[in-house]
């Protein structure tokens, strides 16, 4: 029998598919969006050429700055644009950080987001903001910053070099795994997170048989394709179970890291989160055993220990450059008790 449980869902409308990317400004239409900024990272200028061109006299205006972890200052910058240029409408192409400096701009304007992610990050189906100020990371909660439409076009993630795939497929797998040990994880977030990890973890070993992206020589192969879609899906399904679910331990606990210490996010979560699985999973044998039948493996910490090692992902903070103070520094300064699993992150210790 299934157990009572409570749950949110958060409305979005996903249109996913390679190619979907020139229906972008169709989309914008179909949200009534009269006046559309652009904010685009640096890899995806040539994606955001082309729907500035599709937009027409519905393109306001275009940000290319975009940087990790929402700096307050980044941030500001972006709001007098968007309230320069009267926009009622974002079109956000590119990964996590492209989409958090839209919703920091949605969190104080009536503006509504359409996102293009280009990364696993899973952003686009949250309404979780965060912003940067002076080594402090804040976080919240607001359902104004979720984008309304999310165009997932596994065409634009071709050419993500592959360590940063990688580290982003880890990323993708820390929602997955902490979404079954949440406050509010229930039967719905639990299935949405073991689906997700079996499409990332097939759509990356799938990824990994071809090392080097066909694509790379200007061709792309229905293989490469296949397997980005793939992780494409997952990502989209672990960002909802993240936000259903909400963040527990694993993802505060890299937020503090990501905003103190300016770590990049994605290597981040790969260092930790196998740590965190080894004290944690153990909470929740049934959902454990779900998703080590999805990826794999026979211990889930020690399988996600060992896929990003083989994947090349730095699997400690120390070579992600935390000095062993600041990480007890961190230990101290986390509202809970995370010091051996930030020894161990630090360290690398294989998660036994
Ligand atoms: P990112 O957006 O900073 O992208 C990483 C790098 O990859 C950048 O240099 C970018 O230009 C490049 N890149 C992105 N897409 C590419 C592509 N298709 N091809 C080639 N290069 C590409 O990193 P991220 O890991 O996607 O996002 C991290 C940020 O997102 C952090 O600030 C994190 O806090 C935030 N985040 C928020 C949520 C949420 O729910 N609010 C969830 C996950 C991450």
């Amino acid at each position: 029998m299934t157990d009572s449980f409570v749950h949110t869902s958060y409305a979005s409308r996903v249109v996913f598919g390679p190619g979907t990317l020139e229906q972008v400004a169709a989309e914008v239409e179909l949200l009534g969006v009269r006046r559309a900024l652009v904010i685009a990272t640096g890899s995806a200028q040539q994606a955001a050429d082309v729907v500035e061109e599709a937009l027409t006299e519905r393109f306001a205006g275009r940000i290319d700055g975009v940087r990790q972890h929402v700096p307050t200052e980044v941030a500001e910058a972006a709001r007098a644009t968007a309230r320069e240029v009267e926009a009622d409408g974002i079109v956000a192409i590119g990964g996590g950080s492209a989409i958090g400096l839209a919703k920091a701009i949605a969190l104080t304007a009536d503006v509504k987001i359409l996102a293009v992610p280009t990364t696993y990050a899973g952003s686009e189906m949250t309404p979780v903001w965060g912003e940067t100020s002076g080594g402090s990371k804040t976080t919240g909660t607001d359902v104004r910053v979720l984008p309304k439409t999310v165009v997932y076009d596994p065409m634009l993630t071709l050419q993500l070099p592959l360590h940063t795939t990688a580290a982003s497929v880890a990323n993708a797998l820390a929602h997955c795994v902490e979404a079954v040990w949440t406050e509010r994880a229930n039967p719905i977030t639990e299935t949405a997170a073991v689906e997700a990890a079996k499409a990332l973890a097939d759509g990356f070993r799938e990824l990994l048989r071809e090392p080097e992206p066909r694509s790379q020589h200007g061709l792309t192969s229905p293989a490469d394709l296949s397997a980005r879609g793939e992780l494409l899906f997952g990502a989209c399904l672990a960002g909802s179970a993240l936000a259903s679910a909400g963040t527990g331990v694993h993802h505060k606990l890299c937020h503090l890291l990501g905003g103190t210490y300016n770590l990049p996010h994605a290597e981040t979560h790969a260092a930790v989160l196998p740590q965190v699985a080894r004290v944690k999973a153990a909470e929740v044998p049934r959902a454990k055993a779900r998703l080590e039948e999805a990826l794999q493996t026979d211990d889930l910490a020690t399988g996600l220990f060992d896929l990003f090692k083989a994947a090349n992902i730095p699997t400690s903070l120390q070579a992600l450059g935390l000095t062993r103070e600041q990480a007890a520094e961190a230990a101290d300064r986390f509202p809970g008790d995370v010091e051996e699993i930030l020894t161990r992150a630090w360290a690398g210790t294989r998660p036994e």
